[in-house]
């Protein structure tokens, strides 16, 4: 009898190994010459052929492929291009009937709109897994051609935009999942195209076979992935702008560690005077160096002299400008550098803090800027005075130079600034938030304090801040003034 089940397993193995010669083989779900075999479960007038192209349109519509094959470990590759406010979902390993209320298998998103979190639904951007790692930087703009792939193998989710990866997921054995999603795991099934809203085009779509994967170790601690995946379940943007290349780390090892954690990375050059992007002409050569990047373009500007140095339009070629207000020159000319002791001069503590306020209003309130950064932080000598300093009248004007200039205030990962009663003063005030690590050295943390903030001060998606569109930026707004006062 035990022989009988040997034969069977090992005419089970045949059968199986029979099927591997399909690896490698690749399938062609859409080439222009017609919709067949999608099949649109509803809104069918969502989906039309012109000429050669896919047009999904109108929406909100899904067209299931029905073409017999289930995929479980893949590589898709599509043509597609978006128009303004397009919003589309590729989900694979779906079951059939495909009924998009249900959760199983991913989904990859595809939009490439600039928009606030006031959307969080429509922030993230393509290459995003949807609701489970998410990409916010722009890759490629509406009305572009570009080429999404998609790689499934084992328990890995990999994406690319034009070639350049832009997401990895690697799933856990027992992955974090909320009620409604308990079903986000990879299978085997087909894939379906669900548009949300907008036009999205597509040229082509195929799909390669590929041998079954094995299940990768997780590269992070299971507390930290149960962490993020719950954060962008909630569409909690998980975005550190504020990160140097600095400590002898690359932008290759930025990156690296950035789709590991599953944190979005804005990487900033120090640009002022006697800083290595100090003109025009720099500031072009350094974003040659980070041209096509998966990451955001911060500037940080330096000094208070930086707006004389460079044109709006070099500027604006940033995703956005922050500055701190950390160096200035004071009443009796001295240089002041508060994060360096030989620095700073402090005669009266609260005469100190009120000029101190003073240079934040006037550089908050002149300098075209989004983001205050290493906020409120005070010299090392104050520090230990910090909440006592910090009164509700110096908080409540810092605020008020904000919000009249619409610029976000930075929660400091590594200063630990501002404090819990500050943050909270200020989402009273309506202001936008941003989280930033500012590493003096390669390592650049977890965001652990801007973790903490969150729930200590019930920050929301919709409080944090996201780059302007181009026409929105400041520098684009306010312009670069000749000389600054105060
Ligand atoms: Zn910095």
């Amino acid at each position: 009898m035990k022989r009988d089940w040997m034969v069977v397993v090992a005419a089970a193995v045949v059968l199986l190994g029979s099927c591997r010669p399909e690896v490698g083989k690749v399938e062609t779900l859409f080439d222009g010459t017609g919709i067949e075999p999608w099949r649109a479960e509803a809104a069918p007038g969502t989906f039309q052929l012109e000429g050669n192209e896919l047009v999904c349109s109108g929406g909100p519509g899904t067209l299931v492929w029905e073409g017999g094959r289930t995929f479980r470990d893949f590589v898709l590759e599509a043509e597609l291009k978006t128009e303004p406010g397009a919003f589309a979902l590729f989900h694979f390993h779906q079951a059939r009937p495909f009924d998009a209320r249900v959760s199983q298998g991913y989904a990859v998103v595809v939009a490439n709109t600039p928009c606030t979190m006031e959307e969080p639904a429509l922030a993230m951007k393509s290459g995003s897994l949807y609701g489970v790692r998410h990409v916010y930087f722009p890759m490629v703009r509406d009305g572009e051609w570009f080429r999404l792939k998609v790689r499934v193998s084992g328990n890995q989710a990999e994406t690319w935009i034009n070639g350049v990866r832009v997401m990895e997921y690697i799933q856990p054995a027992q992955p974090w999942r909320g009620e409604e999603n308990a079903g986000r795991l990879f299978s085997e099934g087909t894939v379906a195209l669900q548009l949300t809203s907008g036009t999205m085009r597509m040229k082509s779509c195929r799909v390669e076979l590929l041998p079954p994967g094995e299940a990768l170790p997780l590269r992070v601690d299971e507390a930290w992935d149960a962490t993020v995946t719950r954060m962008m379940e909630e569409g909690f943007p998980l975005i550190d702008f504020h990160t140097h290349l600095k400590g002898g780390l690359t932008i290759e090892q930025a990156i690296e560690n950035a789709q590991r954690l599953g944190i979005n990375y804005g990487i900033a050059p120090n640009c002022g005077l006697k800083f290595p992007v100090t003109n025009d002409v720099s500031l072009a050569a350094y974003m040659d160096t980070v041209a096509g990047k998966p990451i955001f373009r911060g500037m940080q500007a330096e000094g208070r002299e930086w707006i004389t140095l460079f044109s709006p339009g070099a500027v604006a070629r940033f995703d956005y400008v922050f500055t701190d207000a950390l160096t200035f020159t004071d009443a009796r000319g001295r240089r002041n550098r508060l994060w360096i002791p030989e620095e700073v001069w402090v005669e009266d503590k609260e005469q100190f803090m009120d000029q101190l306020v003073g240079k934040i209003e006037a550089i908050m309130s002149q300098e075209p800027v989004d983001i205050y950064v290493n906020p409120t932080l005070l010299p090392d000598a104050l520090m230990p005075d910090y909440d006592r300093l910090w009164t509700p009248e110096r908080v409540a004007r810092v605020i008020r130079v904000l919000k009249e200039n619409g610029i976000a205030l930075e929660i400091n990962a590594r200063y630990r600034v501002p404090s819990a009663a500050i943050i909270k003063a200020a989402r009273e005030a309506g202001l936008r938030f941003s989280f930033g690590t500012n590493n003096a050295a390669a390592d650049l943390g977890q965001l652990e304090y801007c973790l903490q903030m969150i729930d200590s001060c019930g920050l929301t998606p919709r409080e944090m801040f996201l780059p302007p569109v181009h026409e929105k930026k400041p520098v684009l707004i306010k312009g670069l003034p000749d000389k600054i006062t105060g």
